[in-house]
Order: C-alpha cells, then structure tokens, then sequence
C-alpha cells in the first residue's frame, strides 16, 4: 500500500498511528539524506552514502527510486516481494515519482494520496514548521502544487483523503486497508 502527499500534510502522522493500530508492515526507504535528530538507522530510514545507493539502483535492489530536493530516497524490494509473498500489507510512505514507478510494477497495489484542506493551509502548515528559511518553503510549496497535479495525471491515486482531521483520514486509511482488493478475496477463498 503505497501512502504519498505533499510536504506538511501529515502523512507520517498517519503513517505512524495506522502502523501502531494495525499489524501492517513498514517499508524502511534507503536514503542519502542525513538523520534528522530522533531518527533512527534501520527503522525510520536505512542512511547510506550516495556510492551505495548508487550501486542498489544498478543491482537492481531497489523497487522504485527518485530524487526528492537533492537526495537519493527508494524502496528496497526484497522486503516487498516477502510481504507479497506472506499476503501482508507493507506499507511505502514515498513520493509521487516512486508511486508511479510502484503502479508500473506493480498495478494492483493500493494508491493513496493524502491531500491538504485547502492550498492555503497547507502553506500555512510549511511556514508553522518554523524551521525553514521563506525560500525553502516557497520551493516546498511549488513541489507540493507539482506533487498533486503529478499524483492526479498518473492515474496510480484512485483512493484521496483530505486530511482535515487527523482521527478521521487514519481511520479511512484503516478502512482502505481493510477492504479486499480484486484478486485477494480470492486468494484467500
Ligand atoms: P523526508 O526527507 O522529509 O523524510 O522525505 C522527503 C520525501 O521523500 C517525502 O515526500 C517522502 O514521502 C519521500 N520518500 C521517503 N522515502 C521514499 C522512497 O523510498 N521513495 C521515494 N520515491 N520517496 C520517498
């Protein structure tokens, strides 16, 4: 089940709360980016050099993979194939770019986007970060314009959740989860 959304929507937030409520497994990405303080190597990301990832992209190691501000983010795919293989849900909390690489390989897979209340709060959300100097979220803000019209033509994003109240899209992610996709009702017959 691949969850994407723009910057400052609160996808983690969600991520995180329907992991803990359900069994569902997590995709740790392989990124080139630095820890951020609290992170943790191997559960929140796999941090490797950009020689490493380099060599996971050519050793065909990786599910889908992009470029997110510079740095390299992908899905390892081995984890993936043994969550398919156990009929588990495993959960990729990527980009667009990686869903509609996702959706190429693998089209029955579950797509969702998750979506601000308004444009204008979710500029209000970046700048609420207070973290980042205006030119940083000015370039988040154009990517997350570019981030959902890309979600929109790709077709992979059939499920949208508009995240005005936190309680509210976890649990319509639960109830996404928890509704059989073609082919599964079968399998499991
Ligand atoms: P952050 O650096 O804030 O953790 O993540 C930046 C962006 O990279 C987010 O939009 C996140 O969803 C995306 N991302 C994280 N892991 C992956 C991955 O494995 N593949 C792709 N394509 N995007 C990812």
């Amino acid at each position: 089940m691949v969850i994407s959304g723009p910057s400052g929507v609160g996808k983690s937030c969600i991520r995180q709360e329907v992991l803990r409520r359900t069994g569902a497994l997590w995709s740790v990405s392989a990124t080139t980016r630095s820890p951020r303080p609290g992170e943790v190597d191997g559960k929140d990301y796999r941090f490797v050099t950009r020689e490493r990832f380099e060599q996971m992209i050519a050793q065909d190691e990786l599910l889908e993979w992009a470029d997110v501000f510079g740095n390299y983010y992908g899905t390892p795919i081995e984890p993936v194939w043994q969550a398919i293989k156990s009929g588990q849900t495993m959960l990729m909390e990527i980009d667009v770019q990686g869903g509609a690489q996702v959706y190429a390989k693998l089209p029955g897979e579950t797509f969702i986007l998750i979506l601000p209340p308004s444009m204008d709060e979710l500029r209000r959300r970046l700048a609420g970060r207070g973290t980042e100097p205006p030119e940083v979220i000015d370039r988040r803000f154009a990517k997350a314009q570019q981030e959902i019209l890309a979600a929109q033509a790709c077709g992979a994003y059939t499920y949208r959740i508009v995240n005005d109240d936190l309680e509210r899209a976890i649990q319509q992610v639960i109830a996404i989860m928890n509704t059989p996709r073609p082919g599964q009702a079968a399998a499991g017959a």
